[in-house]
């Protein structure tokens, strides 16, 4: 069996250790005589995986108690249209940082509901860094502060939290979920989509302050009203139990490889490490974005030569280091280097970029 080192930005690679796990329990699990696909929803046995799903979940984000943790559908962004029709219900007023095309696409969609406003921008260097902000930038009365933590297309990433003050922050951390810790109170929504850090595609975890919760739109879709669905604990209709299981297995591997979420940026930061370093060393690759605001997860990168991008792709491809071609609006490259990625794949990628330069300079 031969498995590529796979740098997509999402769906996106998975620990192996789950894989086995999974195909281990596929015809039979936990002596149900059925696979978690099979299985009904209200069964003791997703009973226990949702359960168990929500306790890891907590524990390592260190949740505070007054934040309820949903597993939803829809994507990241069926979020983009609950987030202003849930909580932009007091002036209908909402401030937006826009950092790449996910931030654009929340902001786009939030202007049908209200009186949206962008705060700040990147786009005037293709989203290469992350603006700037001072407290006086926020309106005062805004229901909400958007921003969208790391830029998956882009490679960027908040290091520091814009400064807000008590205004309520609503975060999408899709593609940096779980590589480190993150300040659950600093924020009154925090949510990711499962497909690049966490599960496969068609989970969407929301962690939301229970205070902000009871106040969406009449005209708020029932399966987009965040109060119905943590009263129903998640349940409200067939959730999807397999990406919720497999979710539950990429805790459980987390728990037992690193410990916690610190050990778990130790160890993205060692790996990050290794690529950058290289790239602030290549005469022939280099990094798109500010060294200062440079993301863990997604490194995008190019050679300044289309043709020679071009070429690179194809051989990375052929020699097992598939989806590396960059986002179309970007360009080169774009190694993203999730959790699941082994510090092996990026020490090996480098080595072949050695390689190429070599070959190429
Ligand atoms: C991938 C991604 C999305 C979109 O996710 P879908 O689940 O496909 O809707 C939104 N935000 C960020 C930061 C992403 O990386």
């Amino acid at each position: 069996m031969a498995r590529v080192y796979n740098f997509s930005a999402g769906p996106s690679t998975l620990p192996e250790k789950v894989l086995q796990t999974a195909a281990a329990e596929m015809m039979d699990y936990h002596g149900s005589g059925q696979s978690v696909m099979e299985m009904s929803h209200r069964s003791k046995w997703f009973d226990d995986i949702i359960k168990d799903a929500e306790k890891l979940m907590r524990e390592l984000y260190q949740v505070p108690d007054n934040y309820k943790v949903l597993f939803l559908q829809g994507g990241a962004s069926a979020q983009f249209s609950a987030i202003p029709l849930n909580f932009m219900n007091g002036s209908g007023k909402a401030d937006y940082i826009i950092t790449g095309q996910w931030a654009k696409k929340a902001f786009q969609e939030a202007q049908k509901y209200g009186d949206v406003k962008a705060v700040a921008s990147s786009a005037d260097k293709t989203f290469s860094y992350i603006p700037k902000t001072k407290a006086e930038d926020f309106r005062d009365d805004v229901d909400y502060v958007y921003i969208c933590m790391n830029n998956t297309i882009y490679g960027t990433v908040y290091k520091e939290l814009p400064p807000v003050g008590d205004k309520v922050l609503i975060a999408d951390v899709s593609s940096c979920a779980l590589s480190e810790p993150l300040d659950i109170s600093k924020f009154g929504v925090v949510y990711f989509g499962a497909q690049k850090n966490v599960a496969p595609a068609g989970l969407v975890v929301a962690i939301i302050r229970e205070d902000l919760l009871g106040n969406a739109r009449d005209i708020t879709p029932v399966m987009m009203n965040y109060k119905v669905q943590a009263d129903a604990d998640s349940l409200y209709n067939t959730p999807p139990c397999w990406t919720i299981y497999i979710c539950k297995l990429v805790l459980d591997w987390i728990k037992e490889e690193f410990g916690s979420l610190e050990a778990m940026k130790a160890h993205n930061e060692k790996k990050a490490a290794i690529l950058y370093n290289f790239l602030d060393s290549s005469k022939l690759f280099k990094g798109t974005v500010v060294p200062e605001d440079r993301s863990l997860m997604n490194v995008p990168f190019v050679t300044g030569d289309e043709e020679l991008d071009a070429k690179f792709v194809k051989a990375a491809t052929e020699a097992g280091f598939v989806n590396i071609k960059g986002h179309r609006t970007v360009g080169g490259m774009r190694a993203s280097i999730y959790n699941a990625m082994p510090i092996e794949g990026v020490e090996k990628l480098v080595e072949f970029m050695k390689k190429f330069e070599e070959e190429n300079a």
